[in-house]
């Protein structure tokens, strides 16, 4: 009894730092948790997605803002509405994790939106921009705005850096991001479900991981992709090889957006190598995302030329589940009447010979 209220005591003493369960937080958050637990923080995250937050979102972000930021506006409010007591809000600045790109511009200014709302807490700054300064020299900063050596600081780097390489792993070896950053956020070890069911066709669900696993904004897409029978794969799940090398449109536009460097790449894959692999692809775009539509429409032309089957889907916070299931409904059994025509093409003629 007297160690439990020691350790609550312990708990409470802590500096207490929000996280918005939103945008990068579906990319970086085993790295955020494990650097920000090992410089001693207590970490507050905002819950799953819901109508309130959107709303909430909605009505702060104003009306050109793609639905992602202004779900982000809407994690925010909750966070500071229902944690008076917050010390810090985590809200980091990415501009570039590589050499040759960058963020989309919402990310590179984010803390700056952030920070003149109505009652926020401190930002607890921390900035990636390779371009200019390794991660080494954030974490130094990080630790140095809560109290901590630069010692400490480099120390939890460390730790954060090879854990988020063994969540990478983990990945690629075919985990799902929900169920990998439940581990996460469970203290848990990383462990692969049991094998799921084969779906009859396979898809490459392409988009942003905010847009793709945020199953509240998203109505649940993956679910419903599995219940028409289709297994899915994102490109997490894809090995590293793949986004080695750039891609270059018409022998000489190159892409400066990290992201959807990497939805190119992947699509380069399965347009080439992994040509057999899967039997379609959905791209789950956000509405007044200008980065997604220029590439769609790149993906489009792409798809057309190889003649897999593709589908682009919109979504904002008035996206409706029956249109929906109508939709993908209707895209699914597309491909498995095409694919059961195919093998019964193959049959016939292997009885010919
Ligand atoms: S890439 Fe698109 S969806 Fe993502 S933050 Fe930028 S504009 Fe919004």
């Amino acid at each position: 009894m007297l160690k439990m209220s020691i350790i609550q005591q312990e708990e409470s003493s802590k500096i207490k730092v929000g996280i918005a369960r939103a945008l990068h937080y579906y990319r970086y958050f085993p790295f955020w948790k494990k650097i920000l637990d090992e410089l001693g923080v207590e970490i507050i995250l905002s819950p799953e997605t819901n109508k309130k937050i959107v709303e909430v979102g909605v009505q702060h972000g104003f009306g050109e803002l793609c639905i992602p930021m202004k779900i982000y506006y809407g994690h925010i409010f909750h966070l500071i509405e229902n944690y008076p007591d917050l010390d810090y809000l985590f809200v980091p600045r990415y501009v570039s994790d590589v050499k040759e790109g960058f963020f989309c511009p919402k990310f590179i200014s984010l803390p700056d939106v952030i920070k003149i709302l109505p009652n926020v807490p401190e930002i607890l700054n921390f900035e990636v921009n390779i371009k200019e300064f390794p991660i080494s020299i954030s974490a130094i900063e990080l630790g140095k705005q809560l109290g901590k050596s630069r010692e400490e600081s480099l120390e939890a780097y460390e730790k954060a850096k090879n854990y988020y390489r063994e969540y990478l792993n983990f990945l690629r070896e075919g985990a799902p991001v929900n169920y990998a950053l439940r581990l996460v956020r469970r203290d848990r070890p990383f462990k692969l479900p049991k094998k799921q069911k084969k779906g009859e066709i396979k898809l490459l669900l392409l988009g942003h991981g905010y847009n793709l696993f945020d199953t509240y904004i998203n109505l649940d897409f993956q679910k419903k992709l599995h219940e028409m029978g289709a297994e899915v794969l994102t490109i997490e799940n894809l090995p590293e090889s793949v986004f080695k090398v750039p891609v270059v449109v018409n022998r000489k536009l190159q892409n400066y957006w990290i992201h959807e460097e990497e939805l190119m790449q992947a699509v380069r894959y399965y347009l080439t190598k992994g040509r057999n692999e899967i039997d379609g692809v959905v791209f789950l775009i956000s509405f007044a995302c200008g980065p997604d539509s220029l590439i769609s429409e790149l993906i489009m032309r792409d798809m057309k030329v190889v003649r897999l089957p593709y589908l682009a889907i919109i979504m904002d916070e008035h996206s409706g589940d029956a249109g929906l299931k109508t939709r993908i409904g209707a895209f699914t059994e597309m491909i498995k009447r095409k694919k059961r025509f195919e093998i019964e093409k193959r049959e016939q003629k292997a009885e010919i010979f």
